[in-house]
C-alpha cells in the first residue's frame, strides 16, 4: 500500500511514487521531507538536532496529522467493551462483604 506522506519542512503533503525515486529529477524520495531544497536542508537540520532518523521524523509528522496508526478517536469512545466492567480501584471495593 502507497503510504503518503506530510513535509516536515513545508507541511505539504505528497504522494511518492512507488518507487521513491523522480527519475526526471534525479531525486530519491524521502518519508519526511518534500523535493523542495530549503526542506530537505530544514529536514537534514532536524535530524542533526533532534538526533532522530528521518524515517522516524517523518513517521511523528504522519502520526501527528493522522495519516498513519489508529485514528484519534474522542474520549468518549474508551470506555471499556460491553458486559465488562472497569477494574475496581485499590480499597474501593463496592461489596457488602467488608
Ligand atoms: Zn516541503
Amino acid at each position: 500500500m502507497r503510504s503518503i506522506y506530510v513535509c516536515i519542512g513545508c507541511a505539504a503533503i505528497y504522494l511518492p511514487p512507488e518507487s521513491m525515486s523522480y527519475p526526471s529529477l534525479g531525486l530519491t524520495a524521502s518519508t519526511a521531507h518534500c523535493t523542495r531544497r530549503d526542506c530537505t536542508a530544514a529536514v537534514r537540520e532536524t535530524v542533526a538536532l533532534s538526533g532522530l532518523p528521518e524515517a522516524k521524523l517523518g513517521e511523528l509528522a504522519r502520526r501527528a496529522l493522522g495519516l498513519e496508526g489508529q485514528p484519534r478517536r474522542p474520549r468518549l469512545n474508551h470506555r471499556p467493551a460491553r458486559g465488562r466492567r472497569a477494574a475496581a480501584a485499590p480499597g474501593g471495593g463496592r461489596g457488602k462483604l467488608h
